[in-house]
């Protein structure tokens, strides 16, 4: 918001208002601009850092760059803690234009090949976040143009849907609203203003437990329906959701940086299991269903390492894929004796 006031620039964020920018610079950072404006990580121009001897390192594409390429995907918690981050800002787009699209879930079928046909060759001024739950498909579509024009276009190719709606914004209102339903603590609806003071905490009554995927095929007719019988079959506490990735994304190789999920990676596939308290995790058997059914359907082989997902064995390459051993490299050098540490941190061997 301080950047829109001050000349009515940013840079891409999250789609969530109490995500923290260190974790999410240094990790990757998707949010609704991403397929028009990139990652989070590629607005990164430089940081501060304070390595595990106590040097206070300047990073930057000249000094230090191999840290420089490691804390753009690899994350900061493996290498020293970062007191200052530089971000490139450009000028945000004035107007936002946001269309939600829902379809009852029997039309199944033919809303996912339409969404496949969209996240492979959709315009880029265009990003999407398909949700499924409780029977419903809803796809909320933003464009950063605040035209209409692309998603008119997009529309067509889907099935005629129950509901759509559409707004059209300035960007901070746009920020407040994908922020959603959030409230302040004392039942104020979020603003533009209040937003910043956002208070943090949580009552531990609600759970959320998640794991994710990439999507690195499309899926043919016969896998979708199998797709079908399985969320015909989840609880409504689970949500299925796929975020379109491509456009910008791509326009960084994925060994520029560390972060790997870029080129013939088509959504981020994530699943919800929202619990109102820490006995209810039933439902969690179908996350790991979905998990394995997307290895067969999607191929997928790597996951988003923002979502740190516990139950993985093969956390490591799938965070980091071709890009591990580089950032193994990096560590070596920095932190050799693993001061900075967490159970899936980047190893010094
Ligand atoms: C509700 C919710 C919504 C989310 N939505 C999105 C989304 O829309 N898009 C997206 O890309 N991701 C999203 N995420 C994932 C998010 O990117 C990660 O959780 C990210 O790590 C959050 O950053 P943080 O600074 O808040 O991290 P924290 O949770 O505070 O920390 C994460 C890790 O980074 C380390 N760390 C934090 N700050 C520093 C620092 N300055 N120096 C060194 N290490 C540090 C911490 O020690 C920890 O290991 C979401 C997460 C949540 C909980």
């Amino acid at each position: 918001m301080a950047l829109w006031n001050s000349g009515k620039s940013f840079f891409p964020v999250s789609s969530c208002p109490t995500v923290g920018i260190s974790g999410l610079a240094t990790g990757g950072g998707y949010g609704f601009l991403a397929r028009p404006y990139g990652l989070t990580t590629d607005y990164i121009l430089g940081m501060r850092i304070v390595t595990a001897n106590g040097d206070r390192l300047v990073v930057n594409n000249v000094t230090n760059r191999d840290l420089f390429w490691a804390l753009r995907g690899g994350g900061a918690s493996s290498f020293g803690i970062v007191t200052l981050l530089a971000m490139q800002v450009v000028p945000a787009p004035p107007l936002v234009f946001t269309a939600t699209v829902v379809w009852s879930l029997e039309q199944f079928i033919e809303v996912f090949k339409a969404w496949q046909r969209f996240t492979l060759n959709g315009p880029r001024t265009l990003t999407a976040k398909m949700n499924i739950n409780s029977g419903t498909i809803g796809i909320y579509f933003v464009d950063s143009t605040g035209l209409a024009l692309n998603f008119d276009k997009v529309e067509k190719s889907f099935p005629p849907a129950n509901s759509t709606s559409h707004s059209l914004f300035n960007y901070p209102d746009f920020l407040v609203d994908i922020a959603g339903t959030l409230k302040i603590e004392n039942g104020e609806s979020l603003d533009s203003e209040n937003m910043l003071h956002l208070n943090r905490t949580s009552d531990g009554s609600k759970y959320q437990v998640e794991r994710s995927f990439y999507v690195q095929k499309l899926a043919c007719e016969r896998d979708i329906s199998v797709l079908l019988d399985f969320l015909n079959e989840v609880p409504s506490s689970v949500t299925v959701s796929f975020q379109a990735y491509g456009g910008a994304i791509n326009d960084v190789k994925n060994d520029d940086t560390a972060f790997v999920h870029r080129n013939g990676r088509l959504a981020l596939a994530i699943i919800t299991n929202d619990v109102l308290t820490n006995s209810d995790l039933s439902a969690n058997a179908f996350l790991d269903e979905y998990f394995e059914l997307g290895k067969r359907i999607f191929n997928q082989k790597e996951s988003y390492q923002n979502y740190a997902d516990g139950q993985l064995s093969d956390y490591l390459q799938r965070y980091y894929g071709k890009n591990l051993g580089r950032l193994i490299q990096v560590k070596q050098k920095y932190d050799p004796y693993n001061y900075f540490h967490n159970p899936q941190s980047v190893p010094t061997s």
